[in-house]
């Protein structure tokens, strides 16, 4: 399988070059060249195999020079008892008749993240040998909360690499900033930025691009590398849950085989959502994917009217991973739509570089509405949704979570459709106890970390032991800076 630029299909890149680079030196997403297709009997084979087995399948797939030893022993570690605290990894729980949670913070750090910054650590490190790279890889990661605490614990004291996150000082949950702050490992810093996601994300994006700042790196020794959503050995592990939670569903007798399933998911830079569609691709039976957005609505508005317009106000929000307005892997989708039209994709990015709006062509539109729905909830209906989901079907969802239900019960009632819908629960409840308890109309609440064994008391749902260990740990990193000084940062941190 050979992997492409959104920018420009003309140049192939292998699968551990595509994880090594990260982007294209054009700009683009590396992408694969077409989806393997799964074979007619593939989730009934499935269906008997352990979630670390079918993500050996489905990666083999896309990762030619990987052996399956390899991988079955990344997928060993990467999910794995001391990771995850269930052995289904990835369990599917029943809300209602015809809605079902994939639950998908069963991980270290307590969100999706989880799934895909477990694997990518071992497919890069593999990949450096397969490259035949000399150099180390700095890994640079501008995060909105959970992506930052992920990549630490993933790549943490894995050998030849480094890692420094970037977060917006003001944009991320106390749980999310106490987690990344209390961060172990040898081969790790924290650094927060003055300013939102975007320009945390828009200070890493023009580091990678910036010719003398390599040099200088190349020097020491490193390269960048990115743990960011855009690299497909992120990408690519979160395919496989959706196949999993297919493949549970036939296993349960909740659907038959062939029977469509609807997923509703919770969204910010896209990664998540891209992963199912390409599942569907790939052949399993999904029908909608409903993307849904908090008050940051920039896909509702893209989904809906094909105008996509970063020019608008940026919220800072109850579900701060979804406060994003330039959601990146969307680049990957217009590929797909726009039938793998390189230039017309570049010329998006180009318009979107330049005046932050660009709009598709009716085609593309049409072909977008056939595969997505969208909608988006603000932080009002949020916090009702969290109360009514707890209350009617006795599930506590995070903030993130209880958007993708509201959508969802917006989506159904406008459309009619009642089709089984999955809705990924990407957080444990646990990483928002505040946003949690005001939800649930408990005003006094206790400080700190005491903060969780209250919800916990209220609910009677356990803390998670990853969690529950933060109110042990010392804080190791309290340094901040300005967007325009993130390079001496980095420099300061390879010295
Ligand atoms: C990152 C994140 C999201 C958004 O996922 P994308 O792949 O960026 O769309 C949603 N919920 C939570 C809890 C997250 O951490």
């Amino acid at each position: 399988m050979q992997y492409i630029s959104t920018r420009d299909k003309s140049k192939e890149y292998s699968a551990a070059q595509a994880i090594v680079q990260g982007l294209a030196p054009d700009g683009g997403l590396l992408t694969p060249a077409y989806l393997p297709k799964l074979p007619g009997h593939a989730i009934a084979e499935l269906a008997e195999m352990s979630y670390q087995q079918r993500a050996v399948y489905v990666m083999n797939l896309f990762l030619e020079e990987y052996s399956v030893k390899e991988l079955t022993e990344y997928a060993v570690h990467a999910y794995g008892p001391q990771k995850f605290d269930t052995e289904l990894v990835v369990p599917v729980r029943q809300v209602d008749q015809n809605t079902y949670a994939l639950e998908l913070w069963h991980g270290p750090t307590c969100a999706f993240k989880d799934l895909a910054l477990q694997m990518l650590p071992h497919l890069l490190s593999g990949a450096l040998g397969k490259t035949e790279e000399g150099r180390d890889a700095c890994i640079l990661v501008a995060t909105s909360g959970d992506t930052g605490k992920g990549a630490l614990e993933g790549f943490r004291d894995v050998p030849r690499t480094k890692i420094l996150v970037f977060y917006p000082k003001d944009g991320v949950a106390a749980m999310q900033e106490l987690q990344m702050r209390t961060q172990q490992g040898d081969n790790v810093g924290v650094c927060a930025v003055e300013g939102n996601f975007d320009d945390a994300q828009t200070g890493v994006k023009k580091m990678f691009s910036d010719p003398a700042l390599r040099e200088q790196l190349d020097q020491r020794g490193y390269f960048f590398s990115s743990a960011n959503s855009i690299n497909w050995g992120r990408v690519l592990p979160q395919i496989v849950y959706y196949i999993s939670a297919y493949c549970d569903l036939v296993k349960s007798g909740a659907l038959v085989n062939g029977e469509a399933l609807n997923i509703c998911v919770p969204t910010g830079n896209f990664g998540n959502i891209l992963a199912a569609y390409y599942a569907k691709q790939m052949g399993v039976p999904l029908g909608k994917l409903i993307c849904a957005s908090n008050r940051n609505n920039v896909l509702t508005d893209f989904l809906t009217t094909g105008v996509y317009d970063r020019n608008r106000p940026f919220y800072t929000t109850r579900s701060p991973s979804m406060d994003i307005l330039i959601s990146s892997n969307l680049e990957r989708l217009l590929f797909s739509m726009t039938g793998s039209d390189d230039e017309q994709v570049a010329e998006y990015m180009r318009q979107l570089q330049e005046t932050g709006r660009y709009e598709v062509g009716e085609a593309v539109k049409s072909r977008l509405q056939k595969h997505f729905a969208a909608g988006f909830c603000d932080d009002e209906r949020t916090l009702l949704e969290i109360e009514r989901i707890w209350k009617e079907k006795n599930y506590l969802a995070d903030p993130h979570t209880a958007v993708a239900f509201s959508v969802l019960e917006e989506y159904r009632a406008a459309s009619g459709d009642d089709t089984p819908t999955l809705v990924a629960s990407t957080a444990s409840p646990f990483k928002f106890c505040d946003s949690v308890l005001t939800a649930l109309g408990i005003t006094q609440q206790a400080q700190g970390t005491d903060i969780m064994d209250q919800l916990s008391h209220e609910t009677g749902c356990p803390v998670p032991a990853p969690l529950a260990a933060l109110k042990d740990k010392p804080i190791r990193f309290s340094q901040s800076t300005c967007k325009e000084h993130m390079a001496d940062r980095v420099l300061e941190f390879l010295s």
